[in-house]
């Protein structure tokens, strides 16, 4: 049985899919670029844009799985990737955060060696697919795109330490915080739609403890709760109640791919 995401690339011509996405699940508004790709001198971008495909992303679509190459990659155009590891007993915490400004599964692309995390779509968004062959292909010849990969693989390498620590050593509402305005910069909005289900697994923690601490947060009117969605109120008090981890990630989401001249 085809999935929606399968449906839609078959009846509709790639121009049309970004519109339809909307209907697919939670998909945020957001200019249909990415910072990697636009990194790249225009006769790279162009010759690589030719093996690109538009789809839509709606939340939970796998990007890559544990231990398996994927078929495809993904340069994500809005929405959210997270990278989870995933423990026997299903408890999850998430050691990635990948927007726009990425192609999930850089690791993947260094060698033959599979990892145990897996990735998936967390806010519903669009991305430009390729074949993960034929990128990898691009990789290895091309010097712009290998020196681009591998800054993404730096970045994911630090973001990976950093999160860790974090989430072995930084209070629950201080992560919260930390992992609310880590999204709200990648897809530029500050409303989320996000669940408690998934913050717990985001963060590695009960729901019931990711409720209180957000209730907290909602108390002292840094953000407003609801169902399915978290408005930030007032920006520099929640980044007063974040960890430290928060300007480190954010200079690091900033400085990526600084020495490119065609950035968005
Ligand atoms: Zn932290």
């Amino acid at each position: 049985m085809p999935s929606p995401v399968e449906l839609v690339q078959a009846i509709y011509p790639a121009s049309m899919r970004p519109s339809l996405a909307i209907y697919l699940g939670r998909i945020m508004p957001a200019p249909l670029v990415n910072r990697l790709l636009s990194s790249l001198s225009p006769e790279v971008r162009q010759s690589l844009e030719r093996k690109l495909v538009s789809v839509p992303l709606p939340i939970r679509t796998p990007i890559y799985e544990p231990g398996r190459e994927p078929k495809y990659s993904y340069f994500i155009t809005s929405g959210i990737a997270s990278v989870v590891t995933e423990m026997d007993e299903g408890s999850v915490v998430e050691v990635g955060l990948l927007g726009r400004e990425a192609v999930p599964g850089s690791l993947l692309m260094l060698g033959a060696q599979q990892g145990g995390n897996r990735c998936f779509m967390q806010v519903g968004g669009t991305g430009l697919r390729i074949g993960f062959s034929d990128l990898v292909q691009e990789f290895r010849r091309s010097p712009e795109v290998h020196a681009r990969i591998l800054q993404q693989v730096q970045y994911e390498a630090f973001t990976l330490t950093q999160l860790s620590a974090c989430n072995r050593l930084h209070e629950v509402e201080e992560r919260l915080a930390r992992w609310i305005l880590m999204v709200s910069d990648r897809i530029s909005d500050d409303v989320l739609p996000i669940t408690h289900e998934f913050l717990g697994q985001m963060l590695g923690t009960r729901r019931s403890t990711v409720s209180m601490s957000a209730a907290v947060l909602q108390r002292a009117g840094f953000i407003e709760y609801q169902y399915g969605q978290i408005r930030i109120l007032d920006r520099p008090l929640l980044e007063s109640a974040a960890c430290q981890c928060y300007p480190m990630m954010k200079r690091l989401h900033s400085d990526l791919y600084a020495d490119a001249v065609s950035l968005v």
